[in-house]
C-alpha cells in the first residue's frame, strides 16, 4: 500500500498576460540557489526555455502567505511538492 503525498493544499496555477516581476529577494534567493545568473537570467534545471517563459506568467495564490506568489517562487518553496495538472502539491507549511 502505498501512503498518499502528505499535503494540505491543492493550489491551482494561473496564468497572467503580463509578465509577472520578480521580486529582489526573491531574485536575490534564485541567485543564492545557482538558480540565475548575475543577469537576471533564470536557470532551473530540466526546464526548458519555453517552458521558463511560460512558468514566468504563471502565478498562484498562495493559501500560506495569502498573497499572490509567482510560480518559480512557488516552485523553489520549500512547500512545492510537485505540479500535477496545472495545480501545484503544496505542504501548507507556515512559512517563515
Ligand atoms: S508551495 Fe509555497 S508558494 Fe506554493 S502555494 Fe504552497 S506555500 Fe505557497
Amino acid at each position: 500500500m502505498v501512503d498518499e503525498l502528505e499535503r494540505k493544499y491543492d493550489v491551482k496555477i494561473q496564468t497572467t498576460e503580463d509578465k509577472v516581476k520578480f521580486p529582489d529577494e526573491l531574485k536575490a534567493e534564485l541567485k543564492a540557489q545557482g538558480m540565475m545568473d548575475d543577469k537576471g537570467k533564470l536557470k532551473l534545471k530540466g526546464v526548458s526555455p519555453k517552458m521558463l517563459k511560460r512558468m514566468k506568467q504563471e502565478y498562484v495564490e498562495c493559501p500560506v502567505l495569502k498573497d499572490d506568489v509567482q510560480f518559480v517562487q512557488c516552485f523553489i518553496c520549500p512547500n512545492f511538492q510537485s505540479r500535477v495538472m496545472g495545480e501545484v502539491l503544496c505542504k501548507g507549511e507556515p512559512l517563515k
